[in-house]
């Protein structure tokens, strides 16, 4: 396979101070046809900006030039495929984006009142209502920004019930594959983390569940699929043994791309759950936001959701803020409307079949990697993966190559590299997930990267020690830019 660059990376852009040149304009303005007067006649001091140094001095095209050439040096979906495991950078319909863009949804105001927002609150209770159809549970709430919010508000929501019935109680069970978000917000919550090892199949292990799980112990968080592509075999064992000392189970929803219409949550015994709206359902999240983490819960956890709740009485909507047991208010008014906007778009283009067949296709793609690589690139768990599937660079190591040399040689094709060293249980680990959108020849393209990669490592090695190659830059100080960064342009020097 020819390298080959559809990546920005190569593209030697400077700064826009360099373009200038004395006297160029990207404006004209018509002849003056009044008096002159100096700027100082006509706006008071404090308003007046000294003098701009060495401003640039550019066309109309120097700039468009410039800004969309700096678009590029960032990879996108729409440029080739984004890999990005545990996380579901999917290809988002662009009508989903038109939707929410609909200047009646765009520009309405959350203080316009329920009578002139009907339109806005239906959406919001029949999306509320498609979610809990797709994870098979009674409520939910539209208004926490992320997925990692959303884990807060569940278990806010546990620890308040658990407080009503006497003893919000002190642990948090978390396995070793979990996602970095959950210890962190069952300790936001206050409590203490249990952690629970993993079996030889990357499974709960139930014994050390049941060694643990005492009447102490609040719930367990469990990630399904789990961080390594697996399902969670032994959902409904976990869920008894669980149940039995009274406590919860939580479900990080966040993978739900693996599970639509093949998996009912509420039907295995999942008390709670979020969904992470900007992952499955058609928000891009590249930049960081904005996102949605619905919360869908079941019938006892219910009276705790938060206020508002969107209600429906005959055919007319409103906020519901009289809610006795609600632990308040976690967003201000109700949420990421944009993005509950596209999920709704997204799911009634889709239709339910269509969510299925999404699912399907996306644990086909995965398996149809992993199956492609796993003589190449260890496989830890060697069983069907769901949405992503976890390799390592345990072979390639005997010839002093690891996972960051070889992702760092996959620009080279055009790729962008997947996420690697996560989950920490797969040492070197390389996460794959390519989701429904990738078409046959884009996988075989990509699955043809990895094997020259998996011959160069053993041929080449060197090759890939100073890799990339094509790029204007090679190796970055990975850390560098974050704790040293550069924020201030001057023109001096
Ligand atoms: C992405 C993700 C989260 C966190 O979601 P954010 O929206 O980034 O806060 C939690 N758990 C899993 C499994 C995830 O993939």
């Amino acid at each position: 396979m020819k390298p080959l660059s559809n990546t920005g990376l190569v593209i030697d852009e400077g700064l826009i101070f360099e373009r200038s040149i004395k006297g160029r304009k990207g404006y004209s303005l018509p002849e003056l046809d009044v008096p002159e007067k100096d700027i100082t006649e006509i706006l008071p001091k404090e308003s007046i900006r000294d003098e701009l140094r060495k401003f640039p001095e550019v066309s109309e095209v120097d700039v468009v030039r410039h800004y969309t050439r700096l678009s590029q040096l960032n990879f996108a979906v729409d440029m080739n495929l984004y890999p990005l495991g545990s996380c579901t950078m999917k290809y988002n319909p662009k009508i989903n984006e038109d939707a929410a863009r609909i200047n009646g949804f765009a520009r309405c105001h959350p203080f316009q009142g329920a009578e002139i927002s009907q339109g806005a609150l239906q959406i919001m209770y029949e999306l509320g209502r498609y979610l809990c159809i797709i994870t098979g549970l009674e409520d939910i709430t539209l208004q926490p920004a992320a997925g990692a919010h959303g884990e807060f508000t569940g278990m806010k929501m546990i620890h308040k019930c658990l407080e009503k019935r006497g003893n919000p109680r002190k642990f948090i069970i978390i396995p070793d594959s979990a996602h970095g978000t959950n210890p962190a917000s069952a300790s936001l919550c206050g409590y203490q983390i249990l952690q629970l090892k993993s079996d030889e199949r990357g499974c709960v292990d139930l014994k050390a569940l049941s060694d643990l799980m005492t009447d102490e112990v609040a719930a367990i968080m469990l990630t399904i699929p789990n961080t390594l592509g697996l399902f969670e075999e032994s959902i409904l064992e976990v869920v008894k043994i669980v149940h039995s000392k009274g406590g919860f189970v939580y479900m990080d929803g966040a993978n739900l791309n693996a599970l639509m219409g093949k998996v009912l949550p509420g039907s295995m015994g999942v008390d709670v759950l979020h969904i992470n709206l900007h992952k499955t359902f058609s928000t891009p999240h590249g930049g960081g936001g904005p996102g949605a983490g619905p919360v869908a819960v079941n019938q006892e956890l219910a009276p705790y959701l938060p206020v508002p709740k969107v209600k429906k009485d005959k055919d007319r909507y409103d906020l519901d803020f009289l809610i006795p047991d609600s632990i308040g208010k976690i967003h201000s008014f109700y949420g990421n409307f944009g993005v509950l906007l596209k999920a709704y778009s997204y799911i009634r283009t889709m239709g339910a079949i269509g969510l299925k067949k999404a699912s399907e296709t996306a644990v086909v793609n995965a398996n149809y990697i992993q199956a492609s690589l796993k003589e190449r690139f260890h496989l830890t768990y060697d069983r069907f993966c769901k949405h992503e599937s976890v390799l390592s660079d345990k072979f390639q190591k005997e010839n002093h190559i690891t996972t960051m040399d070889m992702v760092k040689r996959l620009i080279d094709f055009g790729f962008h590299p997947p996420v690697v060293y996560f989950p920490l249980i797969v040492p070197g680990a390389i996460m794959i997930e390519p989701t429904e959108s990738e078409s046959k020849q884009t996988l075989d393209d990509f699955i043809s990267a990895w094997l020259q990669i998996a011959d160069e490592a053993e041929n080449q090695p060197e090759l890939i020690k100073k890799a990339p190659h094509v790029t204007k830059h090679r190796r970055l100080d990975e850390t560098f830019a974050a704790r040293k960064p550069k924020l201030v342009w001057s023109p001096d020097k």
